[in-house]
Order: C-alpha cells, then sequence, then structure tokens
C-alpha cells in the first residue's frame, strides 16, 4: 500500500486526484493513526543527580528543563550539575575503583553488566517511548534500533569482561582508572550504553553527562544501574550544559576521556586533554558519501540513500549526506528518489507509521533551515517532499537538492538534517577523487553488483566504515570511528574494549 501523508484531513481531496497510471494507489488509501501508548511512562517533574549510588540535588541548586520537540512541551526538570558536582561525582568513581570496582573479580563484574542488560530490556518499553519524547526520534526507531541496540552493547561487553587476556592474547591489559564521558543528543541512550558497558567490562568506573536537550533516558538507565545493585560511584550520571562537560574533562583525577558531539567541541577537548596523560577518544561529525553506480540494485539502493540521510531525521554523525550517482542512471535514481521521498511520512513520531519525526531543538531546527536557504542561494536545484506538517513543534521536510557544486557549503558541511546533496560522476577514480574531498572521514556506502569494486573502494576512501549494498547498520561487535575530522578511537567490538585499557607487551 502507497503510504498517504496523514498530517491533515484536506490532505485527502489533493492525493484523490486520479493518476494516469493502471493502478491509483494515490485514491483515498490511508494508515490510520497508530500512537504508541505513554500510559506506562510517568516521567518525574524533576531528576536528580546522580553521584555515589545516590540521587542528589545539584550543588547550585539550579535546573533546567527538557521539551518534547515535536509539540515543544516541557517533560521535565533536570539538575545542573557545577564543578563541585563534577569533583564529588570524579571522588566516587576514583573511591569505587580504588575500593571495589578493581577488587572484584572480573567474572563478578560481567554478572552486573549482564544484569543492567536485562532490567534494560525489561524497561525496553518504556525506554523506546521517553527516548521518543525527548528527542524527537520515531518510536520505530527508538524501539526497534536504540534500545535493543543498547541492550546488545552490554550484553556483548558483559561476555568480555572476565576474558581480557583473550581479547589481547600474549599482552598485559589492566584498566584506566576513572573515565569521563560525554554524549550528544542524536542517539541518547545508545551513546551511554556504547560508552558505560566497555568502560566498565574494561574494570573502569565512570562519570558520564548526557546532553542537555536529552537527558531522560540517561536518569532512567540512573535508576536501572541502582536497580542492579552496582556498587555505588562505579557509575556517575551528571545532567548539565556543556559547562558541566568541560568540567569533567578539565578534572585532574580522570584517566580517560570519551566524547561524541561536534568536531568544534572535540578540538576544544584535544586541547585541553594535551599533555595531561589522559587517554582520548573522539567520535566527532562525518559528512559521508553514499556512492551508486549503475550495475546496483536500483531500487534496493533507493531505499539505502532513504535510510542512509533520513533515518533519525538525518541527525547522523554518518549518516549518507553526499549522494554519488553514476551519470548514466542518474536520471532513474533521482526520479525514483523524488517518487520516495513523497511517500515518507513526517509527523507525530509516537505513531508507529511515521518514517521521519521531529528535529531535536531549536537551534538545529534553525540551523538546518539556514543551510537549506545557503544551498539555494548557491544556485542548487531543490527537491522537497508534497507532504504537510503538523501545526506545531519542529519539522523538516525530507529535502534533497541536485545540480551541487563540489565547493558548495551543503556538499562540504555537516548538515545534520534531513537534506541530502547530490552529484554525478563517470569513472571510479572521479567519485574516489569527489569522495575523498572532504575534511570529514567517518563512514561510506557503495552500491555495485562487483565485489572486487567494493574491494577496490574499501582500500582508497578514507574513511572508518564501509557499507556495501546497506547503509547504517549497526553492531556491537563491529568497530566505528573516524578519520581526520571525524576524530580517532574506535568504539564497538574489541576496539572499542581496548580504548579503555592499557595495553602491554
Ligand atoms: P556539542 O559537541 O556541542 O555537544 C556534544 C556534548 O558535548 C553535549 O553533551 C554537550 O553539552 C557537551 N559539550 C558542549 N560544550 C562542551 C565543552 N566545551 N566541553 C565539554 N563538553 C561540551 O554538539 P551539539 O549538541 O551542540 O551539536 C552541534 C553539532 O554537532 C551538530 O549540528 C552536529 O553537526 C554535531 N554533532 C555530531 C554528533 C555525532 O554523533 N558525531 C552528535 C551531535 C552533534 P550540551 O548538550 O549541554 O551542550
Amino acid at each position: 500500500m502507497a503510504k498517504q501523508k496523514k498530517s491533515d484531513s484536506s490532505d485527502k481531496g489533493q492525493t484523490a486526484e486520479k493518476s494516469k497510471g493502471v493502478f491509483d494507489f494515490n485514491g483515498g488509501w490511508d494508515y490510520s493513526p497508530s500512537p504508541e501508548s505513554t500510559g506506562h511512562v510517568k516521567l518525574k517533574e524533576r531528576y536528580e543527580l546522580y553521584i555515589d549510588g545516590k540521587f542528589v540535588a545539584p550543588d547550585s541548586g539550579k535546573y533546567f528543563r527538557t521539551t518534547n520537540p515535536a509539540t515543544e512541551k516541557v517533560l521535565a526538570e533536570v539538575a545542573h550539575a557545577n564543578e563541585a558536582d563534577v569533583d564529588k561525582a570524579v571522588s566516587a568513581a576514583r573511591k569505587a575503583y580504588e575500593t571495589v570496582w578493581s577488587k572484584l573479580s572480573a567474572k563478578e563484574r560481567g554478572k552486573y553488566i549482564y544484569r543492567i542488560a536485562r532490567l534494560m530490556q525489561e524497561r525496553a518499553r518504556e525506554l523506546a517511548v521517553v527516548e521518543t519524547l525527548d528527542a524527537g526520534k520515531t518510536i520505530r526507531e527508538s524501539r526497534d534500533v536504540d534500545v535493543p541496540l543498547a541492550c546488545n552493547h552490554f550484553f556483548y561487553y558483559a561476555g568480555w569482561a572476565d576474558k581480557l587476556e583473550y581479547a589481547f592474547p600474549n599482552r598485559k591489559v589492566s584498566s584506566l582508572g576513572v573515565a569521563g564521558q560525554i554524549i550528544p543528543w542524536n542517539f541518547p541512550l545508545l551513546m551511554a550504553a556504547w560508552k558505560i558497558a566497555p568502560a566498565l567490562a574494561a574494570g573502569n568506573t565512570v562519570v558520564l553527562k548526557p546532553a542537555e536537550t536529552t537527558p531522560l533516558t540517561a536518569m532512567l538507565l540512573a535508576e536501572i544501574i541502582h536497580e542492579s545493585g552496582l556498587p555505588a560511584g562505579v557509575v556517575n550520571i551528571l545532567t548539565g550544559y556543556g559547562d558541566t562537560g568541560a568540567a569533567i574533562v578539565n578534572h585532574p583525577d580522570i584517566n580517560k576521556i570519551a566524547f561524541t558531539g561536534s568536531t568544534n567541541v572535540g578540538k576544544i577537548i584535544q586541547k585541553a586533554v594535551a599533555g595531561t596523560g589522559k587517554k582520548l577518544t573522539l567520535e566527532l561529525g562525518g559528512k559521508s558519501a553514499n556512492i551508486v553506480f549503475e550495475d546496483a540494485p536500483i531500487d534496493q539502493a533507493v531505499e539505502g540513500i532513504v535510510n542512509g540521510i533520513f533515518f533519525n531525521q538525518g541527525h547522523v554523525c554518518c549518516a549518507g549526506s553526499r549522494l554519488f550517482v553514476q551519470e548514466s542512471v542518474a536520471e532513474e535514481v533521482i526520479r525514483k528518489l523524488k517518487d520516495r521521498l513523497d511517500t515518507l511520512y513526517v509527523g507525530d513520531p509516537l505513531d508507529k507509521n511515521t518514517d521521519i519525526g521531529a528535529i531535536n531543538s531549536k537551534e538545529q531546527y534553525e540551523s538546518i533551515k539556514k543551510h537549506i536557504e545557503i544551498g539555494k542561494k548557491e544556485g542548487a536545484e531543490i527537491y522537497e517532499s508534497k507532504c504537510l506538517l503538523p501545526k506545531n513543534g519542529l519539522f523538516i521536510r525530507p529535502t534533497l537538492f541536485t545540480d551541487v557544486a563540489q565547493s558548495s557549503r551543503i556538499a562540504q558541511e555537516e548538515i545534520f538534517g534531513p537534506v541530502l546533496s547530490i552529484q554525478t560522476f563517470r569513472t571510479i577514480d572521479e567519485v574516489i577523487q569527489k569522495a575523498n574531498n572532504s575534511p570529514y572521514g567517518l563512514a561510506a556506502g557503495v552500491w555495485t553488483d562487483k565485489g572486487s569494486r567494493i574491494f577496490n573502494l574499501t582500500t582508497k576512501l578514507r574513511v572508518g566504515v564501509i557499507w556495501a549494498n546497506t547503509y547504517n547498520k549497526f553492531d556491537p561487535t563491529s568497530p566505528f570511528g573516524g578519520y581526520k575530522e571525524s576524530g580517532f578511537g574506535r568504539e564497538g567490538g574489541l576496539h572499542g574494549l581496548g580504548a579503555y585499557l592499557k595495553i602491554e607487551r
């Protein structure tokens, strides 16, 4: 069944217009609304900091609000941690590291991590709904991607906790101490899992700060961790603004910083950490190339392009935001892509039929809009989906640009929204040059029938992850990370474990 826009009933007349094709799928077919229930979710009015196994008020007494970007209504208040709170949390993490966590057998550590994973599974529906409310991402994605993957990370690393000497054979491995972890707003729970699970498996303790616009699932995770009986101080979770993150980065008693976020803040952190001896991993932005050759299965490639750029409203560091299509099939691919754009549902993120939810924050909304205007001014041709948008909330139509110049800002800068720039190419050498002509180097997609071409490209594209005939596939066992301005270090898999260990010969 072809999907129709459901935001407004006035739309029906417009879509009922007869097409000239044999089948008229536009004749009033529609999905009934299918909103996920929020009845089982009881948000607190106020969330405190989680320090040393207790939920405590912030030193400053200050709180800030977190809102639902789909309605712009306030969901809850969360605490703003300052330097004194960071100091308390780091002291608690140090004490827990020295007196409990590093003394515990690896097998026991693994059991705690496993227990956290099971408790997350038990509260999976609640976690998915809260993630959707706080972040604006669709319930389909939070339910089927974010939450299961977050659980999988804990399960996966629970298994490694007592096998570190097998993970790195013939090496001497030891934990680092206290890890400071700062995460962004695009995958709040999943990023917390990417950070906390390997840190604990490697025997470290943790101070984690979620992003200011999406703190709620991190606070639910704090409740889960508390319920798991994890010894006090092993994991501390502090909500706050950039100053809270900076206080973690600059704290002298931290041994490792793991940061995911913008390249600008990553550079500030790299400078702050230089010369301190703190181990550092940075997972920053991207402008990834999705490359379609003429022998690719075109219909599948179109789905892959849609998934690559519109998954999570395009708020994905590895989003396939630069599409390169071989000239001989460009007309067909772009035509099919435009048709597909018109079938995408943009609207209530809690509705199970919605493909594209709300933009995470007003600031991000303005930034995406600004880039769309830049694209138009630079002379690229814009195509926006014809869908209607909800009257309230932060929504942007899926958008693509053709006739994009290599030097254009929309081809060079990370937009972090549902906006695709399309370029064409004739030869493999040309597309390698164009794809590598970016300050970033996080990911790429290659669509072709030829295995040899895929292997050729994987050695020549300067990026960390390359997907072949698919896109945005994540797995706890495989490493993820970039080159150049996309950062350094890897998360996931054995590489992700190694980032939390001292490894000696
Ligand atoms: P930031 O890099 O500003 O935020 C990421 C995290 O770092 C947040 O928890 C933030 O806190 C914290 N932070 C901010 N300033 C500092 C600092 N000086 N020291 C330590 N921590 C700090 O990203 P934004 O959320 O503002 O997003 C802006 C852009 O970043 C996006 O448009 C996108 O291009 C990119 N981005 C990339 C991501 C990725 O996955 N690679 C993820 C998110 C964003 P707070 O939330 O309170 O500001």
